[in-house]
C-alpha cells in the first residue's frame, strides 16, 4: 500500500489529510492544537498530535482484531498514519454510560450519574450549526443515513462501547462517554460502514476509575491542568510510548 504523500486534501481543527498514490488511502497527520467550544478556546499543547497519533493506533487496531472494521490501516511515524478513504456519513455518533458535559446540561442529570444503560446520540456534522443533536426520523428524512445503516450504525456504536469500556477498565480507566464517526467504504460494492477519524483522549471522557480524575479533553475544556500530562497517563497504561516520546512529552 503506497504512503507517498501527494497533496493536501483538508486541514481542520485537529489533523490535516493527504492523498496519496493510491485513491482507497489518504494520509492522517494529528496536529498540537486544541480547540474547545466549537474552537472559541484554542491553544497549541506540545505533543498532543503525537500521543493521540499512538493512541487512536491503538484502539483502531484493538477494535479491528475484533472485527469492528477500522479506517486505520498503518501508523506511518510519529504524527502520521495511512487510513482508508471513505465518505464520511455526516454524523457525529456518541455513546454514554456516565452522564456528564451537554447530557447533565440539557437533561440536568448531575455529572457522575451511571445510566440505566448505554445510550447513543447523534449529532448533525455541522459547526456552523454547533453540532445540533438530530433524530432517527431527522437522519433518514434528510438522506444522512439509510435506515440499515442507522441500525448498522447503532450496533457497530455500542459493540465499540462494550469492547473499548473493558479495555480500558483493565487499567483502571472508566468510559464515561465518546464519540465516532463513521464511514461508507470506497472499496466494496456492499456499502459496508468503517469506524474513521480517531479515538483518543480528545473524543473520550476517560476518568480513572479510582479517583475520579479526569484524563481527557475535559482537562483543556475546565482548564484542570495539562492535557499532555494526563494523555501521556492514559498513553502509558497500556505502555504505547517509545521510550525517547516517553520522556519528550511533558
Ligand atoms: P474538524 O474537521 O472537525 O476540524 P479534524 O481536524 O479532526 O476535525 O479533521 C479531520 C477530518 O477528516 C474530519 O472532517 C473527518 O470527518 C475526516 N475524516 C476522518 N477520517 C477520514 C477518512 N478515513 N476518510 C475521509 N475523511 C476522513
Ligand atoms: N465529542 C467530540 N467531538 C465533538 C463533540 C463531542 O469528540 O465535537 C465527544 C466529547 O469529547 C465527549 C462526547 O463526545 O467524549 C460527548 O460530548 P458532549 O455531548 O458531552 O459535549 P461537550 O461536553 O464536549 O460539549
Amino acid at each position: 500500500m503506497s504512503s507517498k504523500k501527494k497533496k493536501k486534501l483538508y486541514e481542520g481543527k485537529a489533523k490535516v489529510l493527504y492523498s496519496t498514490e493510491n485513491s482507497y488511502s489518504i494520509i492522517q497527520h494529528f496536529k498540537d492544537e486544541a480547540t474547545a467550544f466549537n474552537a472559541k478556546k484554542r491553544e497549541i499543547i506540545e505533543g498532543k498530535g503525537v500521543l493521540n497519533n499512538f493512541l487512536s493506533e491503538f484502539f483502531m487496531q484493538k477494535l479491528n482484531s475484533i472485527n469492528i472494521p477500522t479506517h486505520f490501516i498503518k501508523r506511518l511515524n510519529m504524527r502520521e498514519q495511512l487510513v482508508e478513504k471513505c465518505e464520511i456519513i455526516p454524523l457525529e455518533v456518541v455513546v454514554r454510560n456516565i452522564a456528564a458535559g451537554s447530557l447533565s446540561k440539557r437533561l440536568g442529570i448531575e455529572e457522575g450519574t451511571r445510566l440505566p444503560r448505554p445510550l447513543v446520540e447523534f449529532y448533525y456534522k455541522d459547526d456552523g450549526l454547533n453540532d445540533p443533536l438530530v433524530t432517527e426520523s431527522q437522519i433518514t428524512t434528510f438522506e444522512w443515513a439509510s435506515e440499515t445503516e442507522l441500525g448498522e450504525i447503532f450496533e457497530i456504536a455500542l459493540r465499540t462501547n462494550d469492547f473499548l469500556s473493558g479495555l480500558l477498565l483493565a487499567v483502571n480507566l472508566t468510559l464515561v462517554d465518546f464519540k465516532i464517526e463513521i464511514g461508507r467504504s470506497l472499496k466494496s460494492e456492499g456499502e459496508k460502514l468503517i469506524i474513521a477519524d480517531e479515538i483518543s483522549p480528545d473524543t473520550c471522557r476517560l476518568w480513572d476509575s479510582k479517583t475520579k480524575t479526569r484524563l481527557d479533553k475535559d482537562v483543556f475544556r475546565l482548564n484542570k491542568g495539562s492535557i499532555a500530562v494526563a494523555y501521556t497517563e492514559v498513553a502509558n497504561r497500556f505502555d504505547l510510548l517509545p521510550k525517547n516520546v516517553k520522556s519528550a512529552v511533558k
